[in-house]
């Protein structure tokens, strides 16, 4: 795993919980279907942090960036990747306003 997800799960490091939040960087041979974050009935095994891509962060941004402009972008000019991204995260923002 990269220096980059190490350094996200700084926090985790600096308490003491990378292993018991399984966090990837560790690189643990053993796998547990314990979860270690959930939330409205997601859940991950796997500590959140540590598995955030490049290019997730990219979307997150451009995600709030519309929302916070109030803006639409057409789905069809987008490379499929981004426009299933954006559809997921938009799924999932529904679904959490709808909880709140
Ligand atoms: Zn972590």
């Amino acid at each position: 795993m990269s220096r980059q997800a190490e350094w996200k799960c700084d926090p985790c490091r600096r308490t003491g919980l990378d292993v018991k939040r399984n966090c990837s960087w560790l690189d643990l041979k053993e796998t547990t279907d314990k979860p270690v974050w959930a939330r409205n009935g997601v859940y991950t095994t796997v500590c959140p942090k540590s598995i955030v891509s490049p290019d997730s962060e990219h979307w997150i941004h451009l995600f709030y960036s519309m929302k916070l402009l109030n803006q639409h972008l057409d789905l069809l000019t987008l490379d499929a990747r981004t426009a299933d991204a954006l559809m997921t995260l938009e799924t999932e923002y529904r679904k959490e306003t709808l909880h709140a």
